[in-house]
């Protein structure tokens, strides 16, 4: 059976297909139209995987732009599709902590990967993948780089709460000659700091599981690792966490039909 999930973010769209029990995947960036963005990664990975739309038993769509997706069979929540994706990776249950690029989510699971509890910051941009964002094109520097540039450093204190504020605060931090790689460690700080600040009440967990894309971030990763005294486990294939969910989600609907 072929099954799909499709999870259109605010930055990427993520499209898992499940083959039987095989796991293919597909990210792109959203862009300007969430539809236009899951339908062409859509089909692009059925193209890739040599499958016609037809032989897909069912699709399910998440994410915040999922209500825009006309193809779907039906639509999940976020929380629900990162706590099924989460547990499948790792198994176990524990706190599923997913930052991307627009929220930021802390789920604690039980071990059936079913949703105990959740809570979620999507009304401020501090906390999320677009603080990283903002920060890393101020620095002029690439997301992709601020981890390694903060490794080892001494986070200066970045306290501003508000996005727009705290990149005035590294703007004026810079002119008085900090150092770059020590202002990026202030910001990662900063970053845990606020979602530790949100997951904690979920303690004490056997496990973190770090989702999103900002779990591609291994500074971020060790400083919730450090707040969480608990192992902090990043799957493979932490991005796609949530469309691997929605494809399982559609494959016990697609079981049910
Ligand atoms: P959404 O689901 O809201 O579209 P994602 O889960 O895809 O968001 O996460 C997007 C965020 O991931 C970006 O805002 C950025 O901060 C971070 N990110 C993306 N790629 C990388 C990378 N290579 N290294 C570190 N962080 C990354």
């Amino acid at each position: 059976m072929i099954t799909a999930g499709i999870d259109v973010g605010s930055v990427s769209t993520k499209v898992v297909l499940l083959v039987d029990n095989e796991i293919k995947y597909l990210v792109r960036p959203t862009g300007w139209s969430p539809r236009y963005a899951g339908e062409q990664t859509y089909h692009e990975l059925l193209a890739q995987v040599g499958c016609k739309p037809e032989n897909v038993a069912y699709r399910v769509g998440t994410g915040y732009g999922r209500i825009s997706l006309g193809f779907i069979d039906k639509a999940v929540t976020e929380i629900h599709c990162h706590a099924r994706g989460a547990n499948y990776l790792v198994g176990r249950g524990g706190l599923v902590i997913d930052i991307g690029g627009q929220d930021s989510k802390a789920i604690l699971i039980n071990q059936q990967g079913k949703v105990i509890d959740f809570t979620m910051n999507d009304k401020c941009a501090a906390g999320t993948g677009r603080f990283l964002q903002v920060m890393a094109a101020a620095l002029g520097v690439d997301v992709s780089e601020l981890a390694d540039l903060a490794a080892g450093r001494n986070p200066l204190e970045i306290n501003s709460m508000c996005t727009v504020f705290a990149e005035s605060e590294v703007i004026s931090l810079l002119a008085k000659g900090a150092d770059k790689r020590d202002i990026i460690a202030g910001i990662h700080r900063s970053v845990a700091r606020r979602v530790w600040g949100m997951a904690s009440r979920f303690m004490p967990a056997e496990q973190v599981i770090f989702t999103g894309g900002v779990a591609r971030n291994h500074h971020i990763k060790d400083q919730l690792a450090r707040e969480a005294g608990v192992p902090v486990i990043v799957p493979e294939l932490s991005q796609v966490a949530g469309a691997l969910g929605a494809a399982l989600y559609a494959r016990e609907l697609a079981e049910k039909c």
